[in-house]
């Protein structure tokens, strides 16, 4: 049983790849190349923004918006602690400092109450109000934007966190490298912030064959400047630098694989759904210690993980192993833990929420090709070991 199944999409989708794949070795144009172009466009329609702008990564796709906003020494940028390494590093990266906020402990996704706090005890200077990142310079942290996650494919709480970057003057930007495919109120993930960033890394909701991303907006100028960053900060000619930018572009190839993997994504949205509520029907049935993903009134999520809780994780985890199935645990703790962040001083306990949940919780195998006989054979492991 795989985690994420990319052969069996590999064999739906394998004319289609191959053809796109020999069309671009034929034109030669591996850089840039028309693939890119009708991908982004494609992409904008899907998420309803005007301008997609296709990268080499992810990361890359949460960097160029940091620094199409000037965000460096000295800021302040607000993110949840419970993500994967990239939401932070990019703040880190420009000088920045990023402050971490604890999640909500049903969604997993930033708690906007905790926000609120985390955005005064910055503008207080005061670590009393709330647990802050030490800061060795004279002067105190200037809040400057909001990185949101909408983690395993969940929306975060936008009614909310909007209202926060409004009053608050902040920057709203979104990683959505999980969300892709998650709807919030008829809008869809990567188009809730100012600026919204995806992932196609292969095991992401919608991957490609090796590294790539996408800036999401509705932002004329900002787009602009996102496209010059991500070509050595390009002017109008060619081999004009008007700004610094990156070598951040996607490769023709990608896109070419991404084509027909975003032709029928919605239809794998679906066989994503249907398998999480078969994984929740099943386990809410057998047992009171399984809690099943809560997806709140009017989202619904892209389900990139499928993450049940548990006191007991690590012992399903090794029987769910002896078993030949494959589970993961995102994440084991929160980033204010992680070596990287040691000088920033947190201590392990300041956002309790994390704690509890990271010792918890448990990623079952998810993706549109599960077969069904799979899923049961997981929930009736699961199940077993309970009694
Ligand atoms: C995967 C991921 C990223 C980074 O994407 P890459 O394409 O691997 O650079 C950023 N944030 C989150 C939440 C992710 O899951």
């Amino acid at each position: 049983m795989h985690f994420v199944d990319l052969q069996s999409q590999f064999k739906e989708l394998e004319q289609d790849i191959r053809s796109r794949i020999d069309t671009v070795l034929a034109h030669g144009k591996f850089i840039m190349g028309p693939e890119v172009y009708e991908f982004e466009e494609q992409l904008a329609d899907f998420v309803g923004v005007k301008h997609a702008i296709s990268c080499s990564s992810g990361t890359d796709a949460l960097l160029m918006p940091l620094m199409a906003l000037g965000i460096g020494q000295g800021d302040a940028v607000f993110t949840t602690t419970f993500s994967f390494i990239a939401t932070a590093e990019v703040i880190s990266l420009l000088g920045a400092t990023p402050v971490f906020v604890d999640i909500d402990p049903k969604t997993f996704n930033i708690d906007p109450k905790q926000l609120n706090l985390a955005i005064n005890a910055i503008r207080e200077n005061s670590p009393s109000l709330y647990p802050i990142p030490h800061n060795n310079k004279t002067k105190p942290l200037k809040p400057k934007a909001i990185i949101t996650v909408d983690l395993f494919g969940l929306p975060a709480d936008y009614d909310s966190i909007s209202h926060i970057a409004n009053k608050e003057n902040l920057y709203l930007l979104e990683d959505a490298a999980q969300g892709l495919g998650g709807v919030y109120k008829g809008k869809n993930s990567g188009s809730f912030g100012l600026m919204g960033a995806t992932s196609f890394f292969p095991a992401k909701p919608l991957g490609c064959y090796g590294d790539g991303g996408a800036v999401l907006t509705d932002e004329d100028e900002l787009a602009h400047i996102v496209k010059s960053l991500r070509t050595h900060g390009k002017g109008s000619e060619k081999y004009e630098n008007v700004r610094i930018g990156l070598n951040a572009r996607m490769d023709t190839l990608q896109a070419a694989i991404l084509l027909p993997k975003l032709a029928v994504f919605r239809q794998e949205l679906q066989s994503r759904q249907h398998i999480a509520d078969e994984y929740t029907s099943l386990l809410d049935q057998a047992s009171e210690n399984i809690h099943t993903p809560f997806i709140p009134e009017g989202y619904s999520s892209a389900w990139a993980q499928y993450s049940i809780l548990t006191y007991q994780r690590d012992k399903l985890q090794q029987r769910l192993k002896d078993s030949g199935i494959p589970s993961m645990v995102y994440y084991k703790k929160g980033l204010h833990q992680q070596k990287a962040y040691a000088d920033l001083q947190y201590k392990k306990d300041d956002f309790p929420i994390t704690q509890q949940i990271s010792d918890k919780i448990l990623s079952l195998p998810m993706h549109p090709y599960l077969q069904k006989d799979d899923l049961k054979r997981t929930t009736d492991t699961l199940v077993s070991c309970q009694v």
